[in-house]
């Protein structure tokens, strides 16, 4: 027979109950998301590396011309674009990769200039609202140069490139054309931080590395970069010095 104490009772024990089936019930959907995200990354492809100190030849692939893809998209295409650009989000300080960089030949390649990371924004106190791009990808890219604004010279560091990074030249402006995912051919130009880019990650599509373009005897080890950076870093109110992210 039921009183209302053991009516009471009664009820507590079931809250009791659907609440520990509750918690078992987000730690089994917990394990089982990260599991998959871990399977996930383990699906990655690594990145084609060359050492400057001990290869003596950079690896076959970045020597490629990267094949131009057509439209619409084959399944396979997309499907290597898919593996670039979850690369690309499982990086923290990457501006840019070129699918040659994770073994793929193909003309892709996938960058952004954020607007709202502070984090970004602080290492690249010189940006300006020019610069900014959200997430793109880019198929069958082209620049040229715009010579009558001149060069410039800043380091750059590449996940293909193990332990070097290098003061590089490039064009200050640029114009480009590129196809979007969708097939929509896109032309413009770019100058600043954002040209750089542009032109670094094309250039993995043509055979060119940075290293190509610098001096080897001027080739900076990172941890030394890396610890000028800082230091420009703190004194970038005053100095308006470029930092590079690794492209
Ligand atoms: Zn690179």
């Amino acid at each position: 027979m039921f009183t209302i104490n053991s009516k009471l009772n009664f009820f507590s024990l079931s809250l009791k109950i659907v609440i520990q089936f509750f918690i078992i019930g987000i730690i089994i959907m917990t394990t089982a998301t990260s599991a998959y995200a871990n399977k996930n990354l383990m699906l990655l492809p690594e990145y084609i590396v060359f050492d400057p100190a001990k290869d003596t030849e950079v690896p076959k692939i970045y020597r490629k011309i990267a094949k131009p893809l057509s439209f619409p998209l084959s399944a396979a295409d997309e499907k290597d674009i898919g593996l670039l650009t979850t690369k690309f989000d499982n990086e923290t300080n990457c501006a840019g990769l070129a699918a040659p960089q994770i073994g793929i030949s193909k003309a892709v390649i996938v960058f952004s200039v954020p607007d709202n990371d502070p984090e970004f924004k602080k290492r690249h106190p010189d940006l300006t609202d020019t610069d900014i791009m959200p997430k793109t990808i880019w198929i069958n890219p082209k620049y040229k140069g715009v010579k009558s604004f001149g060069y410039n010279e800043d380091y750059e560091g590449c996940f293909s490139v193990k332990n070097y990074a290098g003061r590089v030249t490039r064009y200050k402006k640029i114009s480009y054309e590129a196809y979007t995912p969708t097939g929509q051919l896109i032309k413009g130009t770019a100058a600043g931080f954002l040209a750089r880019l542009i032109q670094h990650e094309t250039d993995h599509l043509n055979g060119i590395l940075w290293t190509d373009k610098v001096d080897p005897s001027k080739f900076m080890p990172l941890n030394e970069y890396r610890r000028m950076r800082q230091t420009q870093l703190e004194q970038a109110k005053t100095t308006n010095i470029k930092n590079k992210e690794e492209l």
